[in-house]
């Protein structure tokens, strides 16, 4: 068994001749799709157009990286089981180890983050911000890719789960089949919706979301959720990303010759610092703007009551509200 790691974020290299997971050279045609190829023929993804933060476009076909075809087995193994448990939705998807879900989701993030990259990467192309310049961006990607590598290698997370991933289910809308995807590449945020499923993940934060989150996820949490209220706890966990405050490393534990897998082991970079910085609703707000882009309610609707932003999740005592029709109230 090869237990050893790659990183290619040593040298910056994420050649399109070079396998994403193990770094082995691949040629022209040796490639997977970003996005698995079970969604993309569920949601019938393929011409559809995704824009990049340099704004310019690729197709969802055209969204690939290199891969060998040892790790695109395992990367297929992951795909199987994530699409035979999506088919009986919600319960299916909650049964799935963790784990499971952690690296699929993974493996579509990292894929849009490294063709992110390689676009900063053209001397040609000026993104808005540069995160591969960034060192605390390069730190989590690095501590990031060391999680991924247990697509490829048997790897155990020792008494840590690497990621926050909630999922709520959404009131059916008009149309049957539906898939939307959202990311925020410096918070390590993903979100997928499929149907009346939605996931959203924080894929770097040991968990630490999921806690700071419980008094509202104990509310959400089995509730049925009109698409403005899952807009609304969207825009909460990124911006509870926003703020928060920490890169956990990971170690690989001393091996014996025996050993049948690795063990990581985890430690959150400064435990002087903060972990989450103050939230501050003025900031929210205009996170929560964006999310609620679709029912156009402006800023200042939100934050009518400054102390208190419009909520459609919970109610005046921090209880879940039912909610069938909305409407912004006047105070
Ligand atoms: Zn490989």
């Amino acid at each position: 068994m090869d237990f050893r790691l790659y990183d290619p974020f040593v040298n910056m290299t994420f050649s399109s001749h070079a396998c994403f997971l193990c770094g082995t050279i691949v040629s022209d045609d040796e490639r997977i799709p970003v996005f698995s190829g079970w969604l993309q023929k569920r949601y019938d993804l393929g011409q559809k157009k995704l824009q990049l933060l340099d704004q310019s476009t690729l197709t969802f076909t055209e969204m690939q990286i290199p891969c060998c075809p040892v790790c695109a087995e395992k990367v297929a193994e992951l795909d199987q089981k994530v699409e035979a448990a999506s088919k009986t939705g919600l319960p299916g998807l909650q049964a799935l180890e963790e784990k499971t879900l952690f690296l699929w989701l993974a493996r579509m993030f990292y894929g849009i983050l490294v063709t992110e990259l390689k676009t900063e990467q053209n001397p040609l192309i000026k993104p808005e911000y540069s995160v591969g310049e960034n060192p605390k961006m390069l730190h989590k990607f690095q501590s990031f890719f060391q999680l991924m590598q247990a697509i490829r290698v048997p790897i155990e997370f020792d008494d840590f789960t690497p990621c926050s991933i909630f999922m709520v289910e959404l009131q059916q809308g008009e149309q049957k089949t539906e898939f939307n995807y959202r990311d925020d590449l410096t918070t390590m945020m993903f979100s997928l919706q499929l149907d009346n499923v939605l996931i959203i993940a924080n894929l770097l934060d040991n968990g630490f979301l999921k806690k700071a989150m419980t008094p509202v996820w104990r509310e959400v949490e089995g509730k049925v959720l009109h698409p403005i209220q899952a807009a609304e706890f969207s825009a909460r966990v990124y911006y509870a990303a926003y703020i928060f405050n920490l890169t956990p490393d990971y170690f690989v534990r001393r091996q014996k010759p025996e050993d049948t897998h690795l063990i990581y082991d985890t430690l959150v970079d400064d435990i002087t610092a903060t972990i989450f910085n103050p939230w501050e609703h003025s900031v929210y707000a205009t996170a929560l703007e964006k999310f609620w882009l679709p029912w156009q309610i402006s800023r200042n609707q939100i934050l009518q009551n400054p102390e208190s932003p419009l909520s459609f999740l919970l109610d005046a005592e921090g209880r879940f509200r039912e909610l069938q029709e909305w409407e912004v109230p006047v105070i």
